[in-house]
């Protein structure tokens, strides 16, 4: 029989434990601890000789039936929810790197994960190397014995850049280096990152999958073929643990440790959210090209960067590694900064805000904002230009987004 599609695998998938009162959705543990019958029975959680949650820091039932509908559409090895996005890839690096190693990224990035790896990892010892990543073959030269991962952003926030996965994959694997990619702007239904070699996924829930911008969340998803005994800072537990090891080493230690988990009330809205996520993604996805189309036409415009539009550089690569979906987020570029603030202020419908994959249409201008802290040599290597707009493309009417677009394009 047919492999279940993926979203009746969401709607569909059954909770570890049933509820005892049939309940269809899992209810919202919103409890600190769960009593045990005997010590003996305690101990024997705490030895992990006999699975239950303890306390909620470290596992929850609603937050374990979010990560199980997760697991079940990625056929993931392991999944563990966490407090936010930038949670997730805090969680990963601290489990597979420490002071002294260092990681391969690019600065085509989201501005708060550049911040947090030139400036908060970097406090404590980590090097990170910054490199053209689409230029896969030229990394050799910059993984030693110390590179723990290459890092990168499926399409990059907000420069819509867009790397080959499958040259990335095999340089990683060359070197025994982790692939580590952040699928935020492409989340499973668009992306299936096993099959590009992934080796583990993060990504912030609070995007598409919280189903409206209901809550701050995040992910980490283990695609179960990094051999860990390659890495030593988990060799012991690959000893242990096997495939096991990273999600096992994550729960036991990093995960419970740095307290960022996620909360039961998170998990019951982004688990909600996830019933919807393909109708949403595909709504979605389909006016930002047709609002991208229609930017391309406009003379106002000067330029639109969607990795859908035929003139995109990234038109192929995007369609063979996410098919006909290339996200929510597009930007183009007006005359100057003042014509972008005059025309962000004269939007009726669409909203000025910071965040993406809302169910509204939100727009940004993120030389501004989100890389503000950044001086103008950093911003240009960024290619976050002056004059560009940020637009998260919601499931509005499509033509309502366009004459809102075009009665503030409108000069005057
Ligand atoms: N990664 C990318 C690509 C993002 O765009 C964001 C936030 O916009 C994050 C990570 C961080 O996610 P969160 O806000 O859930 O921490």
């Amino acid at each position: 029989m047919k492999d279940p599609d993926f979203i009746t695998k969401i709607l569909h998938n059954r909770f570890l434990k049933s509820d005892p009162h049939g309940s269809m959705h899992m209810p919202v543990y919103e409890n600190v601890a769960f009593e045990f019958e005997s010590a003996e029975d305690i101990e024997l959680a705490f030895q992990r000789k006999k699975p239950a949650h303890m306390y909620s820091r470290i596992s929850n039932p609603t937050v374990e039936a979010f990560e199980q509908r997760i697991r079940a559409v990625t056929d993931a090895s392991g999944v563990i929810a966490v407090s936010s996005g930038m949670a997730a890839i805090t969680n990963v690096i601290m489990t597979i790197a420490g002071q002294g190693d260092n990681i391969i990224t690019t600065k085509h990035l989201f501005g708060n994960t550049y911040s947090l790896f030139e400036k908060t990892f970097k406090d404590w010892g980590l090097e990170v190397r910054f490199a053209d990543l689409t230029q896969a073959e030229s990394l050799s030269q910059l993984i030693d014995g110390k590179t723990k991962a290459i890092f990168f952003e499926t399409i990059t926030n907000p420069q819509l850049e867009i790397v080959d996965i499958k040259a990335l994959s095999e340089v990683a694997k060359k070197n025994n280096v982790l692939l580590l990619a952040d699928t935020t702007l492409t989340p499973p239904y668009v992306f299936e990152s096993k099959k590009f070699g992934v080796d583990v996924e993060v990504l912030s829930s609070t995007k598409y999958i919280s189903g409206g911008a209901t809550t701050v969340g995040g992910l980490i998803i283990d695609n179960g073929f990094f051999d860990w005994s390659k890495n030593e800072k988990l060799a012991d537990d690959a000893k242990q643990f096997g495939p096991f090891a990273f999600i096992s080493r994550l729960r036991r230690q990093v995960y419970r440790n740095l307290g960022s988990c996620m909360s039961a009330h998170c998990a019951f809205l982004q688990s909600v959210g996830l019933e919807t996520l393909p109708l949403r993604v595909d709504v979605s996805c389909a006016n930002a090209l047709t609002v991208a189309n229609y930017l391309e036409e406009n003379p106002l415009v000067k330029k639109v960067d969607y990795p859908g539009l035929q003139s995109s550089p990234y038109h192929d690569i995007a369609e063979q590694q996410f098919g006909d979906r290339s996200g929510g987020l597009l930007t183009f570029d007006l005359e100057s900064k003042d014509v972008c603030f005059k025309f962000m202020n004269k939007l009726k419908l669409i909203r000025r805000s910071t965040n993406l994959n809302d169910n509204r249409t939100l727009i940004l201008h993120p030389a501004s904002t989100i890389f503000c802290e950044y001086d103008d040599a950093l911003k240009e290597e960024m290619h976050v230009r002056e004059t560009m707009i940020r637009l998260s493309v919601g499931i509005e009417g499509v033509h309502d987004l366009m004459n809102d677009i075009e009665q503030a394009l409108a000069v005057g």
